[in-house]
C-alpha cells in the first residue's frame, strides 16, 4: 500500500473523530501551470488589461483572481478591441479561431497545452490520410471544438459508448481513433472496445491522448475511494477532470462522493455517519482550495490526514512561445515557468 502519513490540516481544538485519505497526485497540472502563469506574466509584462478568450482553465478561483488582476475574459475573438492581446486558453482552439484573430490583427499567445498540441497534430496528420477520425469526448467541450476544427470533415464526435452504434464511415478499414484528454480512461476504453467490434481494424492513437495528469489524478481517486464513504472533489462543475474524478470515486468504491469548488459548499449533512473522507482535486485547481476543505474538515472533527500516493510528477512546460520571446527580449529570463510565477495562485503541496 503506497501511503505515506502527511499532516496538511491546519492545527484545530476539535476531537479528531475521523480522518482524510488525502490523493496525490492532485490539482495542477503542467498545462494548467503554464497557462496560468502565461496570463500572469502577460499582466507584469504588458499591464492590463491582457484578453483571454474563454476561461483560461475550467476553475472559477483563478478565473475571479486573474480578472481582479486585469484579465478579461471574452467568449469570442470579435469581442477583444482590434490590435489588442488575446491569450488561448489551455484547451486550445481551432484553425478558425487563429485566423478570425489575425484578421483583427490581435497579439495572440497561445496557452494551448502541448499535450492538446499533440492531439491537434494527430488529427491533422490522420486527415491528410484520408481517414476516418472519431473523436472521442464531449460535444460541446472548447477542447473537443478545437481539436474537431482541425479536420472537420474528417472528424465525427463519439461522445459515449452508447453513441458507437451511430457512427457511420466511409471505409470501416481506415478509421482511427483519437481523444479528449480529460476523459474517464475506463469508458473511454470500453468506448473503444465497442468500437472495434464494428470496425476490427480500428486504429489506435500513436499514444495516450488522456494525458497523464488525467490518468494519474483517476489512480489515485481510484486507490482511496474503496475505503472512503464520502469523496470530495475540489474542481468547477465545467471542469471535465474534475467531474470525472467525481465519477471514478463512485465507481471506485465511495459511497458518495461530490465537487464544490469550494469549502463553503460542503454540506455538514454528507459527514453524518462517515469516518473516512477522501479528498482529491482537479488539474486546473490551485492548492489554496484543497487546503480549505481540510481545514474545514479538521474543525469538525477530520484532523488525521493520510496521504494515500500513487504517482509523483515533475513535468513543467515552457511559456508560451510568444510570451517567452518577449520576456527574453526585455531581459526578463527564458520564460520558463519560475517558481514566483509558480506560487502566485498556488500554495505549494503539502
Ligand atoms: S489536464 Fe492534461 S491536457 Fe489538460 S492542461 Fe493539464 S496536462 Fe494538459
Amino acid at each position: 500500500m503506497t501511503t505515506t502519513s502527511a499532516s496538511p490540516a491546519p492545527a484545530t481544538d476539535a476531537p479528531t473523530t475521523g480522518r482524510v485519505l488525502l490523493a496525490a497526485p492532485r490539482g495542477y497540472c503542467a498545462g494548467v501551470d503554464r497557462a496560468v502563469v502565461a496570463v500572469e506574466k502577460a499582466l507584469e509584462h504588458y499591464g492590463a488589461p491582457i484578453y483571454v478568450r474563454k476561461e483560461i482553465v475550467h476553475n472559477k478561483y483563478v478565473v475571479e483572481t486573474l480578472a481582479e488582476r486585469g484579465a478579461i475574459f471574452v467568449d469570442e475573438t470579435d469581442e477583444v478591441p482590434e490590435g489588442a492581446r488575446v491569450v488561448f486558453s489551455a484547451h486550445g482552439v481551432s484553425p478558425a479561431v487563429h485566423e478570425a484573430a489575425a484578421a483583427r490583427s490581435l497579439e495572440t499567445i497561445d496557452a494551448t497545452c502541448p499535450l492538446v498540441t499533440k492531439v491537434h497534430k494527430e488529427a491533422v496528420r490522420f486527415a491528410a490520410d484520408d481517414y476516418d477520425i472519431l473523436l472521442i469526448g464531449h460535444e460541446g467541450h472548447e477542447e473537443v471544438e478545437g481539436t474537431a476544427g482541425e479536420a472537420p470533415e474528417h472528424i465525427q464526435i463519439v461522445n459515449s459508448p452508447d453513441e458507437v452504434d451511430k457512427v457511420v464511415v466511409r471505409d470501416p478499414d481506415k478509421v482511427v481513433w483519437i481523444s479528449q484528454t480529460t476523459l474517464s480512461v475506463d469508458e473511454t476504453m470500453e468506448t473503444v472496445r465497442r468500437l472495434r467490434e464494428r470496425f476490427p481494424t480500428l486504429q489506435d492513437p500513436p499514444s495516450d491522448d488522456i494525458c497523464y495528469a488525467t490518468q494519474n489524478r483517476q489512480v489515485a481517486v481510484k486507490k482511496l475511494a474503496p475505503r472512503c464513504e464520502l469523496v470530495i472533489v475540489v474542481g468547477s462543475r465545467n471542469s471535465s477532470n474534475s467531474v470525472r474524478l467525481m465519477e471514478v470515486a463512485k465507481e471506485a468504491g465511495a459511497d458518495d462522493a461530490h465537487l464544490v469548488d469550494y469549502a463553503k459548499e460542503i454540506d455538514p449533512a454528507w459527514l453524518e455517519g462517515v469516518t473516512t473522507v477522501g479528498v482529491t482535486s482537479g488539474a486546473s485547481v490551485p492548492e489554496i482550495l484543497v487546503e480549505e476543505v481540510l481545514r474545514f474538515l479538521a474543525e469538525r472533527g477530520y484532523g488525521e490526514v493520510e496521504e494515500v500516493r500513487t504517482a509523483t510528477e515533475d513535468l513543467m512546460f515552457s511559456l508560451p512561445r510568444e510570451l517567452r520571446g518577449a520576456l527574453k527580449a526585455a531581459g526578463q529570463g527564458s520564460g520558463r515557468p519560475e517558481r514566483e510565477g509558480r506560487r502566485a495562485l498556488r500554495v505549494e503541496a503539502v
